[in-house]
């Protein structure tokens, strides 16, 4: 409500649109003024001219408690250092290295000097690990709760870049890591929350779980895996890290590199305790790892050429392959049937 509302302006929901969309929808007046601004939105980070051979990389985040985060469940150290590995991800995601952040707090009077102390612990910790240098921010008052935004600066070789929108035909499809391990730890965190409201006797039993819960709370990029990469002398055709799930991230490389990308169910990369974790809770791990966030795993397609010297390395899996666009997404169960795949998922898994 504004004092100076226009009784006759439409008040369309925000939902109507959906997050990508209303990014699109209000960044598109926008025209680049400067030259040096060589991508604008629509990628992990922005990329700016630096020199001749290199490029400036930028990219931002906010978290909001409540949205993004349960402080009855995450500890703020582990928060500060989740915080800036979003960040670092998404330097990684355009095959860049991190170098700079800056953290901006809005708090709340519920917060101590010390609970901010170990939020900036874990900020501490995360620019040790990632080798970057914390170079300023802002501090406010919220009314309500804790919000957090930090920007990341990095840099690549301009010739190493890797945008979302590179992919070609025949392109093998590359997955780090594992997946579907940090949505099974927040499954089991918010199990003892429901718990302890209901019965705040009982201590939390988060007893044998340590891999998933480690992969919710304790957030990795994986910037060990882009130094893999150069290396090996890889430069990926394109890249994306994966926040909120393998299938909304295959969605958009294949959306921005104009191809189509089939995916197998019998090369998932699913750590065997994810697996065990997830029939205890009655999901299905496939499901999970298709369509659970924040394993911040990277996702990325290479020329075959590269096969052989990726084949051998376990931390690298190729899931699938790049075809034409109009063979659109598709996820290839171990029976060999053809799921077209969707923006909510491959959807007979969530009935299942
Ligand atoms: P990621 O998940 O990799 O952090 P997002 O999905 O948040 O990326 O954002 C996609 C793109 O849209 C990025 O280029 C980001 O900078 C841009 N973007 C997101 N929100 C806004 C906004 N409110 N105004 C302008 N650009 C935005
Ligand atoms: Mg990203």
């Amino acid at each position: 409500m504004s004092i100076f509302e226009d009784k006759k302006t439409k008040n369309t929901p925000v939902s109507e649109l959906g997050e990508f969309g209303l990014i699109d929808y209000l960044t598109k007046p926008f025209k680049n003024n400067n030259k040096n601004t060589i991508k604008g939105v629509g990628d992990d980070a922005a990329v700016i001219e630096l020199s001749k051979d290199q490029y400036r990389l930028l990219s931002t985040d906010m978290l909001v408690e409540g949205v993004h985060f349960d402080l009855s469940y995450t500890p703020l150290k582990h928060l500060g250092y989740k915080a800036v590995s979003v960040n670092v991800s998404d330097i990684c995601a355009m095959n860049g290295k991190a170098s700079q952040i800056t953290f901006s707090i809005a708090v709340s009077n519920r917060f101590s000097i010390e609970a901010l102390e170990e939020l900036y612990s874990g900020i501490k910790l995360a620019c040790e690990n990632y080798k970057i240098d914390l170079v300023g921010g802002d501090t406010t008052s919220s009314t309500s709760g804790l919000v957090i935004s930090v920007s990341v600066l990095g840099e690549v070789e301009k010739q190493k870049i890797s945008y979302r929108n590179g992919a070609k035909i025949n392109d093998l499809v590359v997955v780090t890591g594992d997946l579907g391990a940090a949505y099974l730890g927040l499954q089991i965190l918010k199990r003892e929350k429901e718990i302890f409201l209901s019965n705040p006797g009982v201590q939390p039993d988060l007893h044998g779980n340590d891999y998933a819960l480690q992969r919710q709370l304790k957030t990795e990029a994986r910037s060990n895996f882009v130094k893999v990469l150069d290396d090996l002398n890889i430069v990926p055709t394109s890249m994306i890290d994966i926040s909120d799930g393998l299938t909304s991230e295959i969605l958009h490389l294949s959306k921005h590199s104009d191809v189509g990308i089939t995916i197998y169910e019998d090369k998932l990369p699913i750590d065997y305790t994810t697996m065990n974790l997830a029939k205890d809770l009655n999901l299905n791990p496939i499901f999970c790892a298709l369509n659970g966030g924040e394993d911040y795993e990277l996702l990325f397609t290479i020329s075959q050429s590269h096969y052989e010297k990726l084949k051998k390395d376990v931390d690298f899996t190729i899931i699938g392959h790049v075809t034409d666009k109009k063979e659109g997404n598709n996820f290839i169960t171990k029976d060999s049937t053809s799921h077209p795949i969707t923006a909510q998922g491959w959807d007979p898994l969530i009935s299942s």
